[in-house]
């Protein structure tokens, strides 16, 4: 790709999707724009979002208690307002979705319902090298049931050169695990390498043991076009702080497949999942919401989750999943290409190459170690280029298809070249 700058300007006139850079507040680097390729972590501010918040704040203030029931934003089913938008960005039923509490809080509030282990069925498989929190979530339900990590968490390693994990690995695992499998816990990507996974089979695989499957879809979210009801998940537990842009510590989301949601299936209960129509005869009896709702604990955090609503609305204005991973693709392509062909004695792409195999993020590995690649990150950071550092020696670099240019991935590799010759 010699002429890289030329197809760069070409693509970013071209892009479907260019308007919608600029409803994001871009932090600045002196006098010019960061390079922001942390939406893996935390995604740039939707100007919208201000309005949605400030929106909720006069309510309060000029409604006080009765902004619970007026009008079409009530806090009484505020929740509700997301609801459909949410189901289009993962594939679901409306019913089968609801934005509640923070990830790892869904994470055990869905363990709660899905893992009851049996002496004959005790075991819960996740990959090697998990987000700590899922690590952590899994092994307290372990040990709640007076099992342990030891006996009955399998923990499938990585199989293949860079770190990822084969689908004949994941489908061994499960097939030595068969009867005795109670939960397969997956993320739809992983955080550190970036694969994405084949949830639909994973599933299969799972079910056809007899076990229930659950994802977590931190990474997946907002990056990768998702079909939760259709891949048969069981549930799925997400944030949306990553990829969907909704503020930090937003609230974050849930899914239980519909199959799940008339069940009765005993769960951590609480009034705000209790059917709407009875919850304010305050009886004593639990009677569950059809569907994810039915999970709900407390009054949701309305100033935390009005910012949600600014950002699903990008992603529908923007035309759902599909057209953002097309341009992604592209994008992502692009920084992969000019990486092989620019940068291979400096970086190692440890993500799979085939698009199929990943979302927006590359994880790329500093040749000659921490203190090198420590090096090269702080310089970009000192020009102003944003990715993210995941020990020993990674570099997560993501762009986003909301907000980044194919001149901010030409921008990067310019940068590591400067640097490089340095
Ligand atoms: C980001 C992330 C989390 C974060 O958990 P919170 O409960 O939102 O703090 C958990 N698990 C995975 C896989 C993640 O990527």
């Amino acid at each position: 790709m010699t002429n890289a700058r030329t197809h760069a300007l070409a693509m970013d006139a071209a892009d479907p999707l260019r308007p919608f850079r600029n409803e994001f507040l871009i932090p600045k680097h002196g006098d010019r724009e960061q390079t922001y390729f942390v939406g893996n972590s935390l995604g740039l501010q939707p100007r919208g979002a201000r309005a949605q918040v400030l929106e909720v704040l006069d309510k309060w203030a000029n409604e006080a208690v009765e902004g619970h029931f007026n009008g079409q934003t009530a806090w009484m089913t505020y929740h509700a307002l997301v609801r459909e938008p949410l189901a289009r960005l993962v594939g679901a039923q409306p019913g089968e979705v609801v934005a509640m509490n923070t990830l790892t809080v869904n994470l055990h509030l869905m363990l709660a319902s899905f893992y009851r282990p049996t002496p004959q069925r005790p075991a819960i498989l996740i990959e090697a090298g998990a987000f700590p929190s899922d690590r952590h979530a899994v092994e307290s339900q372990l040990r709640l049931h007076g099992l342990g990590p030891a006996t009955d968490l399998v923990e499938v390693e990585p199989d293949e050169a860079d770190g990822t994990i084969s689908m004949a690995a994941i489908e061994r695992a499960i097939a030595e695990q068969g009867p005795r499998l109670a939960l397969v816990l997956w993320p739809g990507i992983q955080y550190r390498t970036g694969q994405a996974f084949d949830l639909a089979e994973i599933a299969r695989l799972a079910h056809a043991q007899g076990a229930i499957a659950g994802f977590d879809l931190a990474h997946a979210v907002g990056n990768l076009p998702l079909a939760l009801h259709d891949a048969d998940a069981d549930f799925a537990v997400w944030c949306h702080y990553k990829y969907v842009n909704a503020g930090p510590g937003a609230v974050a989301g849930c899914f239980v497949h519909e199959r799940h949601g008339q069940a009765g299936l005993p769960r951590m209960a609480g009034w705000w999942g209790h059917e709407a129509a009875t919850r304010f005869r305050m009886a004593p009896e639990f009677v569950p919401a059809a569907g994810a709702e039915g999970w709900q604990l407390s009054n949701p955090p309305i100033l935390a989750l009005a910012p949600l609503r600014a950002s699903l609305d990008q992603f529908d204005r923007a035309g759902g999943m599909t057209a953002l991973r097309a341009k992604s693709e592209k994008l992502t392509g692009f920084l992969d290409a000019l990486i092989r062909e620019r940068l291979s004695g400096t970086l190692q792409v440890i993500t799979p190459a085939e698009p199929a195999r990943r979302g927006a993020q590359l994880s790329l590995r500093v040749a000659g170690g921490r203190e090198r690649g420590r090096e090269l990150f702080e310089y970009l950071q000192q020009t102003g280029i944003l990715g993210d550092w995941r020990e020993p020696d990674v570099i997560r670099i993501s762009p986003a298809p909301l907000y980044n240019r194919f001149g901010d991935v030409l921008r990067f590799v310019e940068e590591v070249e400067h640097w490089r010759g340095v």
